[in-house]
């Protein structure tokens, strides 16, 4: 069997683990612990079957326009993928030719080295500061210690695992000077303090893609739905090399009543919020270094420096946290922040283990 190098040598991207034991505090995945909408249950229990006899719509009309009209801007700058993952590996189809690279910040989220490989086009690393701030230097591609250009920069914000924003005029100054594609991964922006949607909207930013996903803030990663915002010519490059119903009907359907009832969704962060405010202070009380969080989750690091092994005897209580070893990130732990319940049952093991 004939299988392809890039693929052969390819390390996959280990997601988070998903027990089957139900009785779990999954603290893993950046999940939401609140539930969807309740318009979401009510559109699926009153859903036509006779839909999915059908095709679905292959350009979701009314849901691009929809999230045009939420994000103030024209359908024409929306592009929706199967999960906020399928707009990334097709930017990375479509943004980047054979010979040219994908650039990312170190750590950032750990896909993105895998689809450069998926890609087989070379991953340059943009390693951040001690604090995990984003230092020099300015202009990524060109500093990099490589002759490959960097067609495509893949910038988390707020990052992923480190759970910080980087300021919004150093991106917009990135973004001016970065002769490639800058997609900027907002996968967590519901959770913080301000986005970038504008700077994917502004007629002075040919090159700047945002992208969301409603994996966290609206509780459907189950769903899988994510889009991304940007100049016309980039977002038509997107279609043309999607598949032809790459959205199904139900997720068409279901995504739009979420959309739909956006107090529900900010209600949720808003919770998720203060519960990561309390989660944090508690954590820095037993001299835990917990960098400013603006995500749903923490990076947190025990002042016992063994977070390797707090991760094993949580998991053995049935404790899920995430785990990323590593010279830096192997230091911390990324907890998800849970139900308020939940997050007291993590501290309470962590107690313990003390
Ligand atoms: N970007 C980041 C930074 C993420 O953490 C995730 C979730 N693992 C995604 C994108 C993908 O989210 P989804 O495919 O569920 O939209």
């Amino acid at each position: 069997m004939r299988i392809a190098r890039s693929i052969q040598k390819l390390t996959p991207y280990t997601p988070g683990e998903q027990p089957k034991d139900s009785h779990v505090v999954k603290l893993n995945t950046n999940e939401n612990p609140y539930p969807p909408s309740p318009r979401v249950a009510q559109t699926l229990s009153a859903f036509d079957l006779d839909k999915l006899r059908r095709y679905p719509d292959p350009v979701f009309a009314e849901l691009r326009a929809k999230l045009a009209s939420i994000h103030g801007t024209t359908p024409d700058r929306i592009f929706i993928g199967n999960g906020s993952d399928e707009v990334l590996t097709l930017a990375a189809r479509v943004f980047v030719d054979d010979g040219e690279a994908i650039g990312a910040f170190d750590p950032s989220y750990s896909l993105y080295k895998t689809l450069a490989a998926i890609r087989n086009v070379p991953f340059v690393p943009t390693p951040l500061a001690g604090d995990f701030t984003w230092s020099e230097p300015e202009c990524i591609g060109e500093a990099a210690d490589t002759t490959v250009p960097v067609a495509l920069f893949l910038l988390t914000n707020p990052n992923a695992p480190t759970s910080i924003s980087h300021p919004q005029d150093k991106i917009a100054s990135f973004a001016r000077k970065f002769p490639g594609v800058v997609l900027i991964d907002e996968a967590y922006a519901d959770f913080a303090d301000g986005n970038c949607v504008s700077l994917a909207t502004a007629a002075e930013n040919p090159n700047v893609v945002v992208m969301r996903t409603l994996s966290k803030s609206f509780s459907l990663a189950g769903l899988r739905l994510g889009y991304c915002i940007g100049p016309v010519d980039l977002i038509d490059a997107l279609y043309k090399a999607k598949d032809s119903y790459n959205i199904d009907a139900l997720a068409q359907a279901l995504a739009l009543a979420a959309l739909d009832d956006l107090p529900w969704m900010t209600g949720n962060t808003k919770k998720v919020r203060a519960t990561r405010t309390r989660i944090a202070g508690e954590l820095r009380r037993r001299g835990w270094d917990v960098p400013d969080s603006q995500t749903n989750f923490l990076f947190a690091r025990p002042p016992s420096n063994n977070a390797a092994d707090i991760f094993e005897d949580l998991r053995t209580r049935h404790i899920y946290v995430r785990y990323f070893p590593g010279p830096r990130t192997g230091e911390r732990l990324r907890i998800t922040i849970g139900t308020d319940a939940e997050m007291d049952e993590f501290l309470s093991a962590i107690d313990s283990l003390a």
